[in-house]
């Protein structure tokens, strides 16, 4: 079975629509962490953008983390992640946009240090899932006032019925979604664009 038709049967097999909007997986991507599945999807979002001059591969914390490290191990690129709260340690050298959070419903500040983007950068942005776009339109703008072009966006699961992917895509960015999903309700998963 090819890597992302295991990825797709894991997501039958153990995730849980709990409506038509929020697909749990904690049990794999969110809270417990499936790593061989995640040195798979690793590798496929490494080869789907092995030809766009990756440079740097971003994130956002907590849940891009594994397959965003994945990715840069394969693609022996360094990796850095946006961080969702601001400690005091984190003072200079910032720069924040707000973010609308999908799952805690309400806005939150997206934090990157510069220092950790260099001009002439080419990102690609990995997370874990693509809804509205928000997270990834905010670390896109970060991305791009820290002065990098973003390469794009790879999701492992994109919810194609929401607008985020689409959305980028109008904006000219490329997005890959290892298992997009078309459609969802209380216990059904289909898979699709
Ligand atoms: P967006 O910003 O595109 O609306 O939502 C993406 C972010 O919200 C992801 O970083 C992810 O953590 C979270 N998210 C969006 N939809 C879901 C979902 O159905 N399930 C889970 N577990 N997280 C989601």
């Amino acid at each position: 079975m090819c890597p992302m038709e295991l990825l797709k049967q894991k997501i039958l097999a153990e995730g849980r629509a709990l409506n038509e909007h929020v697909l749990l997986v904690d049990c794999f991507l969110n809270h417990q962490v499936d790593v061989k599945l995640m040195k798979a999807v690793g590798e496929e979002f490494a080869r789907r953008f092995a030809d766009a001059g990756v440079t740097r591969i971003a994130t956002i914390e907590s849940s891009g983390i594994a397959p965003a490290a994945m990715t840069a191990l394969e693609m022996d690129l360094p990796m850095v992640i946006m961080k969702k709260s601001v400690s005091s340690i984190l003072k200079d050298g910032i720069i924040q946009t707000e973010v609308f959070s999908f799952t805690k419903n309400a806005p939150y500040l997206l934090t990157l240090k510069t220092q950790f983007i260099k001009p002439g950068d080419n990102v690609l942005l990995i997370d874990d899932f693509l809804a509205n776009g928000e997270a990834a339109f905010g670390g896109i703008s970060l991305l791009e006032k820290a002065g990098a072009k973003v390469a794009g966006v790879g999701a492992v699961i994109a919810k194609a019925f929401q607008p985020g992917m689409q959305k980028l895509r109008a904006a000219g960015y490329r997005v890959e979604a290892l298992a997009p999903v078309r459609r969802m309700a209380e216990g059904l998963i289909e898979f699709g664009e």
